[in-house]
């Protein structure tokens, strides 16, 4: 067969050579263990949580080795595709502080020297390598109907074959002629171009996966298909020409592909390419809360699922980072110990560090991660990005937040910016509930005591503090008024004292502080009660005082 005339015939308009590609992509100029990494999702309009794992690995490597980190738009299947899926795959990582150094920056844009970095403009580079293969006898049309397909995994099931597939003596189109060719693409046969296998049940395929070692597997046998019948490519080969042109060294892709690795292997050695080293990451995996189960997300039961459940619950990209981090390498405790303030971006990662089983995702730790960072946050940096997130999702506290800003930032700062800051945020949808006492508009007073303290003695305490209390106080002078406030009323400002001989006495200064706090903002538990009076005011304090004196009595 003359396969260049084959060439030819199913190629007429690729005119340019993989060497002409060659020089367009020139291999990069990095320095010695530079690694070139790339995220590569689907446009499906939606960024999965295990798709911000993947993308935090990519980006990562590469910065921790001086290499470059890439994203590139994989929308060869049709089928997946929704309009401007790409957008929202973006966002999510803008959202989440993840930039790449180079590929696909947003609707129809895109930056880097190896571009288009979305594959449904690379179809000439996919055909131009195709049509390589072919004039190397390495690739071949195949006619084929689905039905025939169908007919022959049927009789491979009867015949009771170890291995389905387009190969060997299943391959019918393997050895058509030319002549048999040129009449069936005459009379308008669809066809897809499949690669021919020289591979052997009997040998194996070895690679090594830099997270889970060496791993062994059967050579491939089967003839795949390279390009479809519309000319697309398919995964398989797409990643082989991408991945080799975009001079990636290192992909790192989910553990799915695992089994694709053997026809990988046989397709980088057709092409005359150097084999990339992989890295195949394991599946993000949660607790099922009905069953108590291990498994993976579902986009349909896991709101979870999609980063962009965070982004609206308003988890500071920072916690969400953080936790990631945690499950990926678990060195990464001890350098955030080490180093509390860096930037996590600067974090030391190491592919080798990640655990090759399934890594656990668990709201609850990324809820206690996430009240961490933000206990280190200035009350600044948490009044712009509250307003950022109530902006969009919440307009009444955003218009509760910036009535007075000066205000809003003092009532965050409490109990923040000290060595001990307190622990009590996690995300910004909970604060509005969480500072509502501070807000006339939304705060719905409930007054009731503990068991341990009748009405009759709050209404005593209160009647005695109104007559004393002074917002502009500083925090002794207002600590000492309680605690005097404590004897004459049958309390004792001595904790030690109130254990000692708890029937002496109808409580102790804490409980005396817990009947002011209720009164004040309907909570047993809150931040510092002295800067909390000193921030609402005598006249808010004095009304509020005066109107639980009423309920109670
Ligand atoms: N587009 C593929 C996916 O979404 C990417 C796999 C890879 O990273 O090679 O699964």
């Amino acid at each position: 067969m003359d396969y260049e005339k084959l060439a030819e015939l199913l190629f007429p308009h690729i005119t340019k050579t993989v060497e002409d590609y060659e020089a367009l992509y020139p291999a990069r100029n990095l320095k010695e263990g530079a690694r070139v990494t790339r995220f590569a999702p689907s446009p499906t309009g939606y960024l999965h949580i295990g798709g911000l794992f993947g993308a935090l690995v990519d980006v990562l490597t590469a910065k921790a080795t001086g290499g470059i980190s890439y994203l590139r738009i994989e929308d060869t299947d049709k089928k997946r595709e929704i309009e401007d899926g790409v957008s929202a795959v973006i966002n999510g990582f803008k959202a989440f502080g993840i930039e790449f150094d180079e590929g696909v920056t947003g609707f129809g844009t895109e930056k880097g020297a190896y571009a288009p970095y979305t594959q449904s403009q690379r179809v000439e580079v996919y055909q131009t390598v195709a049509k390589e293969l072919v004039k190397k006898g390495l690739a071949y049309p195949c006619f084929c109907t689905a039905e025939e397909l169908s007919a022959l995994r049927e009789q491979q099931e009867k015949e009771g074959a170890l291995i389905w597939g387009y190969f060997g003596k299943w391959a019918k189109c393997r050895d058509l002629s030319f002549e048999q060719i040129e009449e069936n693409i005459k009379a308008g046969k669809p066809y897809v171009l499949r690669f021919r296998s020289d591979g052997s049940e009997d040998r194996r395929v070895y690679f090594d996966d830099i997270i889970r070692g060496k791993i062994e597997m059967p050579e491939n046998i089967i003839d795949e298909v390279l390009l479809k019948s519309d000319g697309i490519p398919t995964y398989h080969f797409a990643h082989v020409c991408d991945d080799h042109f975009m001079r990636t060294t290192h992909v790192i892709r989910g553990e799915e592909w695992i089994s694709s690795v053997p026809k990988h292997i046989a397709l980088f050695k057709a092409c005359g390419f150097k084999l990339p080293k992989y890295a195949h990451t394991p599946q993000l995996m949660k607790i099922d809360e009905v069953e108590g189960t291990k498994r993976k997300f579902s986009k349909r039961k896991d709101p979870e699922a999609a980063v962009s459940y965070f982004v609206d619950q308003g988890i500071p990209k920072e916690s969400l980072i953080e936790y990631i981090l945690t499950l990926l390498n678990s060195n990464f405790e001890d350098w955030r110990r080490a180093n509390p303030t860096a930037d996590a971006f600067s974090f030391p990662f190491n592919l080798k560090k990640m655990s090759p089983s399934g890594c656990l995702f668990d709201l609850v730790k990324l809820t206690d991660i996430s009240k961490n960072v933000i206990s280190k946050m200035s009350a600044k940096r948490i009044f712009d990005d509250l307003k950022a997130w109530a902006k969009v999702y919440d307009e009444e506290f955003y218009n509760l937040l910036t009535k007075d800003e000066e205000f809003s930032v003092n009532m965050l700062n409490i109990d923040r910016e000290v060595p001990k800051p307190r622990k009590d945020i996690a995300k910004w949808n909970e604060v509005k509930d969480y500072f509502s006492y501070f807000f006339n508009e939304i705060y719905v007073p409930d007054l009731t005591l503990p068991e341990n303290i009748s009405k009759e003695d709050a209404a005593a305490i209160l009647k005695e503090y109104i007559k004393v209390v002074d917002a502009a106080d500083d925090k002794d002078t207002w600590f000492g008024k309680i605690k005097a406030l404590c004897e004459p009323l049958g309390f004792t400002p001595n904790v030690k004292e109130y254990k000692k001989n708890p029937d002496a006495f109808k409580g102790h200064v804490g409980d005396v502080s817990t009947v002011i706090r209720i009164a004040l903002t309907s909570r047993k538990n809150t931040p510092d009660l002295h800067s909390i009076i000193a921030l609402l005011g005598d006249e808010e304090v004095k009304a509020r005082l005066e109107k639980a004196v009423k309920e109670y009595e």
